[in-house]
Parts: C-alpha cells; structure tokens; sequence
C-alpha cells in the first residue's frame, strides 16, 4: 500500500555503499524508518529532497508489518535553512529529534506530536535566535505532557511548608514525597527540588503548547532566566533525570547536547586549560 504524508527527518545512517537508512516522524503514521536505495549515487532521483530537519511531502510502500519500508517519492516542504548555519541551533535540533525518535513510537495521536516538533523546529531557525536553553527545556516538559509523564509539583498542604527551600522528589512516584502517600521504598530514587526551581518548573508547564515562537523567548526566556541561571540549571538537571529514568534515555546523549548549546564554551576551554 502507497502511503503519502508529511514527514520531519529525524535521522539519516548510511546503509550499504550508497543508500540511506532514514528515520521519519511522519505526521499520520508515527515514527517510521525508510530505505532509500541509491541515495548517495550522483545522479539519485532524491539528492536535494530530504536532509536533517527538513519536513517532506514524502510517499512510502507501507510493509504490513513493523519493520523497514521503501520510500517512492519525496519532496521537501520546510528546508530550514538557518539551521544549516547556525551550528548551536542545529546541535540543539539534533538532540529534540533523537529524543522524539526514541519515544515516538505510536502511530496514534501522531499528529500532536509533529506539530509540537515542527513548531520547535520552524522556531530554532527564525528569527530573533531563540534562548536554546529555555526552548530544550519547553521542548522536553511539552514532550512529556505528550506522553502523559508530567512530574505533579503539587506541594501537600499539610507537609510541605510553603518557604521550605528544599523539597524531595521521587522519580519512580512522580511526586514529591509525603507521609500522606505510599512510603518510599528501600533504594527508590529521590531528588531534592529547590523551590526556585518547582517554580519555574511549573511557569513551564503552565507555558501553553501554542506560546512559542511570540511569547516565550523574550518574556519569558531572556528576563526570567537570565536573572535566575541557577534554577535554569537545577531544572535542567532535574528533568536530565527524570527524563532518564522515564524515557530509559541516554544521558551522555543530553549531557552533549547542553554543552555544545553553552554561551562561551571555547572561553570556558581556554580558561581551564591557563
Ligand atoms: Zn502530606
């Protein structure tokens, strides 16, 4: 069966001498990888049609069941040029694209998910460049409400006393810990969440899907998070982990991703090796 539909490149792995293996999140079907035989030959009908980040109008021969199925056509829609220049960006791109392969697996509700990407995607290449830091961690929060995974930071009335600067979290719960619910369990995980950054957390949840491109990089972003580095950072290690244990992703992956995301990298190199 022929299958047409718009789809955002998530990956390209070289197969064989001249062919691709490409990765797909496909606005209908879900995730989907496509051979594409010949792609590297110099006179390939699909030089110039698809490459990272791009949206396609793309036709596929859909196998009935999961596995690998051969492309018939592509076309791109959205090249995103920036993203070709701006090497932070594309690096920040690269990572919510694994990410988004790694989870996306069902072909329902699909849609959903491909406007979140495509809206993020369309916003790392516009201009004013984006605050990449707040747009990860907007990316990652809205990624997660997607797949029905949000931490609750409700604070228990009772527990929890409002000014306290500390409070714990238990990643397998979700949840804050609290003697009203289940006791933790011998070896369970738990992170202590500074109340600055349950905070700003929770601004982010509250930040609605569609607020990107206008409302988040100037509002929010650049006055909030440039006062507040540290509950940026605390937040980013917070979700780093609970991402980990949620979504069973690499670390090393993120991890790399921040870094080559960082202001001044080079300078921070530099100083360290005086
Ligand atoms: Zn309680």
């Amino acid at each position: 069966m022929i299958i047409q539909t718009q789809a955002i490149v998530l990956s390209i792995h070289p197969w064989s001498r001249t062919s691709h293996m490409v990765t797909w999140l496909t606005r209908d079907h879900g995730r989907i990888v496509t051979s594409v035989k010949g792609a590297c030959r110099p006179k390939s009908a699909y030089l110039g049609q698809y490459d990272l980040f791009y949206t396609c109008l793309l036709d596929f021969y859909r196998k009935d069941r999961d596995g690998v199925h051969a492309i018939r056509e592509c076309a791109p829609l959205l090249l995103r040029e920036p993203l070709r220049s701006r090497w932070r960006a594309a690096a920040a791109a690269g990572y919510l694209c694994d990410l988004t392969a790694r989870v996306a697996v069902s072909p329902q509700d699909s849609a959903a998910l491909f406007d979140l990407l495509t809206r993020t995607l369309d916003r790392l290449g516009a201009d004013p460049a984006p605050d990449l830091r707040a747009l990860l961690l907007w990316y990652e929060i809205h990624l997660l409400r997607h797949l029905g995974l949000l931490p609750d930071l409700t604070l228990c009335p009772t527990c929890h006393a409002p000014e306290a600067p500390w409070y714990r979290f238990s990643l397998a719960s979700g949840r804050f810990l609290c003697p009203h619910l289940a006791q933790p369990k011998a070896g369970e995980r738990t992170v202590a969440l500074h109340r600055e950054v349950r905070k700003l957390a929770i601004r982010m949840i509250n930040s609605p899907s569609a607020a990107i491109p206008e409302s988040l990089p100037v509002s929010f972003a650049e006055k909030f998070f440039e006062e507040n580095a540290n509950p940026v950072l605390g937040l980013a290690r917070f979700l780093g982990m609970f991402i980990q244990f949620h979504l069973d992703a690499p670390s090393a992956v993120r991890r790399v991703a921040w870094e080559m995301i960082a202001k001044n990298p080079t300078e921070t190199v530099v100083k360290q090796e005086k």
